[in-house]
């Protein structure tokens, strides 16, 4: 039998192939990096190993005895650079060829490019890998100027690391932070915390430039104004990394398109994680997902159907953030949310708001509350339901509710 080959060794790859040895797959597995690292963790590079509170050896997913152990033939520096699937082969970038009997594409995302003159000079960084990671790491001290480009989640934890570090820190965000992802109360809050951090904000503002002749040394932002800069950090967004699954003609949108399933327009190949766009049962449009929940919970599901037992996906979507001080966690996506409340005063640093789509709960933020987060993980799971009006009620006892 040929064997399963996994085309990229992040949270999604190297899952699936814990997965198919738990599941009980006894044939090969074959699990390809074009990193030279063993697999690793990313979302610390943005928290405990840039605050210097995890070294490198924190960062592995598994230890590398692991790999030997159950049989996975974990190939690092091994770049898939075509697919054959008349033939059923992976080629690599080393000249050599792989038969597979399926293929799991689990390539993750790439870095959305800044379209903006002096985005290719020195002393402009992003942050996906260990290598982005350990540079950020070594080169922030006090009184660096560092302005980051775009507050999503990975730009706003490094500049709150970058303000903790006694770094001069701007963000520059040409809508709101985090946007895209969280209610207009909890991207407002954020704003001010970030503020109280130390940073400077731009809000709805974008960047024209960054200057400098041998060296990034300002961004200049679309109103004229000048930010020096010794340090530039762009956080605006990734890509799905679907080069491969659209050079063999697989079907692709916004990322790898695959059914409930996870399988691809060829049922010899699925694709998992950040690279997947999937039917999402909960919203009922195709999504992308970028997060280690899902990357995971997506890798356990396809080594379950490789082992006879299918599945479709329909896993809880839930989130983290670490900002200074504030523990976010999310549960269930924002799509769609038509009514927010909000439990508990944002003032006090420790509160949750309430997300509500046609009156259905859709999704829970927390910040410093673990304790709603876990209660909302309950509740959405179970399909119990929780009115706007109870939410509201700040006598109504949502964790009794969930039990
Ligand atoms: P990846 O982890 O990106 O892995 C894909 C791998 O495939 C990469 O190693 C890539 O080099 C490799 N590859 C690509 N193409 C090829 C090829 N042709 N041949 C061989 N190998 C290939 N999510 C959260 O839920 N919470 C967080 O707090 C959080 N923090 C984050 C912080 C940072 C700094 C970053 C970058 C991400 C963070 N994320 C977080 C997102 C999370 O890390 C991703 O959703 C997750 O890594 C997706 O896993 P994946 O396996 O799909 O992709």
């Amino acid at each position: 039998v040929s064997p399963v080959v996994i085309v990229g060794a992040g949270h999604a790859g190297v899952q699936a192939a814990a997965s198919l040895r738990e599941e009980g797959y006894d044939g090969e597995i074959v699990l390809l990096s074009d990193e030279r690292e063993l697999p690793y963790q990313r979302p610390p590079l943005s928290k405990a190993f840039l605050k210097r509170e995890m070294d490198l050896h924190g960062l592995p997913l598994r230890a590398e005895a692991f790999y030997p152990a159950q049989r996975i033939d974990l190939r690092l520096g091994a770049r898939a650079v075509r697919i054959d699937r008349a033939a059923r082969t992976v080629a690599l970038a080393d000249g050599t060829s792989l038969p597979y009997g399926h293929l799991i594409l689990a390539t993750g995302a790439r870095q959305r490019r800044l379209e903006v003159p002096g985005v290719d000079l020195p002393g402009v960084y992003a942050l996906r890998t260990i290598a982005d990671a350990a540079a950020l790491r070594e080169r922030i001290v006090p009184g660096l100027r560092v302005v980051v480009i775009g507050a999503g989640f990975i730009g706003l934890e490094v500049a709150a690391t970058a303000a903790k570090l006694g770094a001069e820190t701007a963000v520059v965000e040409i809508a709101r932070p985090m946007g895209r992802a969280v209610s207009p109360a909890l991207s407002d809050f954020y704003a001010e915390a970030h503020r109280s951090f130390g940073a400077r904000l731009f809000l709805g503002v974008g960047v024209r430039e960054i200057s400098g002749t041998d060296k990034a040394e300002a961004v200049v932002l679309s109103d004229g104004e000048v930010l020096p800069a010794d340090l530039v950090l762009v956080g605006v967004g990734v890509t799905a990394e679907d080069a491969l699954a659209r050079a063999a003609g697989l079907d692709c949108g916004n990322g790898v398109l695959v059914d409930e399933r996870l399988v691809t327009s060829d049922p010899a190949i699925s694709a998992i994680g950040d690279c997947a766009a999937f039917p999402n049962a909960t919203l009922g449009f195709v999504t992308r997902l970028e997060s280690i929940q899902n990357a995971v919970d997506q890798g356990k599901l396809v080594a379950a159907r490789l082992a006879g037992k299918p599945k479709a996906y329909d896993a809880l979507a839930w989130f983290w953030s670490d900002q200074g001080d504030l523990k976010l966690l999310i549960v269930g996506l924002s799509h769609d949310v038509d009514q927010w409340v909000v439990r508990g005063d944002p003032a006090t640093r420790a509160f949750s708001t309430y997300g509500f789509r046609k009156g259905r709960l859709a999704v829970v933020e927390s910040v410093n509350r673990a304790g709603d987060h876990a209660a909302a993980k309950r509740i959405l799971a179970s399909g119990k339901t929780l009115t706007p009006e109870q939410a509201a009620d700040p006598d109504f006892d949502i964790r009794a509710l969930a039990k």
